[in-house]
């Protein structure tokens, strides 16, 4: 169904009950280590969903490496294009929680920075055979964008969850159908825009969708968080809002991820583009009742009612 070209981290979590300022030093708490980056996450929700979910990526050969491959097998993820670089430790994200759950996030892309075009070259059976490739921009930008151009000549439909926010060639735009951001994201890639077309306030997310979509990418999808989605696509000529289902959040993160993947999957089983953002937002909301990313991710049966 789904061939994810991504990152892969360790998520190394510490509480603190405030952050070190520069040359002094704070004592947090255990250390919790869990599997995370956004690539991985998302190949985990998609399995988890029922779909067949497949992982192309880079990770060290070190023991977060296998935390890694060990919590992707254990949902199903195939990883034959899941890459071993010797002498190149895992990406990790090292995460302290503050006291009001508030995260500082410093990410070592490790090797997720040596994926590039000869792994998605090795991977172009994978990538010819799925009905969508999901794409983010925690791996360099030359994959994502070889990564996109195989899909749509294949036929393959490109999804790009423009996740951590860059700057992306139009060429890579115009592929996106949807284009995947949340309202930050969206009003950042608005800023830096400088086509004419770019300009919106950020208040408005039905003009933040028109506005996005004038920039060149086949559909767009705006995430809202609890006030769930905007899409905009070629076959409804206004944006169309889907809610999110009601419920008590408890840790947002992996929301996006889990959105996007449940996303991914029921386009690729043919829903229509709000179609699938309606049962994406269900992922989304399952995803922030629990504590963790992955391990909040939801099986079909555990969604919450649509919104
Ligand atoms: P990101 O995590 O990338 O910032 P969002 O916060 O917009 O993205 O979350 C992605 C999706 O997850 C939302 O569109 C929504 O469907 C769901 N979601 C996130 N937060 C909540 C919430 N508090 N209540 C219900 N659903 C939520």
């Amino acid at each position: 169904d789904v061939v994810v070209v991504g990152s892969a981290n360790a998520d190394l979590v510490v509480g603190v009950d405030r952050r070190p300022g520069p040359g002094e030093t704070v004592l947090g708490s255990d250390l919790a280590t869990h599997p995370g980056g956004k690539g991985a996450n998302q190949a985990v929700a998609v399995a988890r969903l029922g779909g067949r979910a497949a992982l192309v990526g880079r990770i060290g050969d070190d023991g977060h490496g296998a935390l890694l491959r060990d919590a992707l097998a254990a949902d199903g993820v195939d990883l034959a294009q899941l890459t071993t670089t010797p002498g190149v430790p895992t990406g990790v994200a090292m995460i302290t929680v503050g006291p009001d759950g508030d995260n500082s996030i410093v990410v070592s892309p490790g090797a997720n920075a040596r994926l590039g075009p000869a792994d998605v070259a090795a991977a172009r059976d994978l990538i010819a055979a799925a009905s969508v490739v999901s794409l983010q921009l925690e791996v360099p930008l030359p994959a994502v964008e070889a990564a996109a151009h195989a899909a749509a000549g294949t036929g393959g439909r490109v999804v790009l969850n423009l996740s951590p926010p860059a700057p992306v060639p139009a060429d890579l735009l115009a592929l996106c159908d949807p284009l995947v951001v949340n309202e930050h994201e969206a009003a950042r890639l608005l800023d830096e825009d400088a086509r004419p077309a770019g300009h919106a306030d950020s208040a408005d997310p039905a003009g933040l969708a028109a506005a996005l979509a004038r920039t060149g990418p086949r559909s767009v999808v705006i995430t809202l968080g609890a006030d769930g989605v905007v899409v905009t696509d070629a076959a409804h000529a206004a944006p169309v809002r889907v809610a999110s289902p009601r419920v008590k959040a408890v840790d947002t993160t992996g929301a996006g991820d889990a959105f996007t993947a449940a996303l991914c999957l029921r386009l690729a089983r043919g829903d229509a583009l709000p179609d699938a953002a309606r049962y994406a937002a269900r992922a989304g909301a399952a995803a922030v009742r629990a504590h963790g990313a992955q391990s909040s991710f939801p099986t079909a049966d555990e969604l919450p009612e649509p919104g």
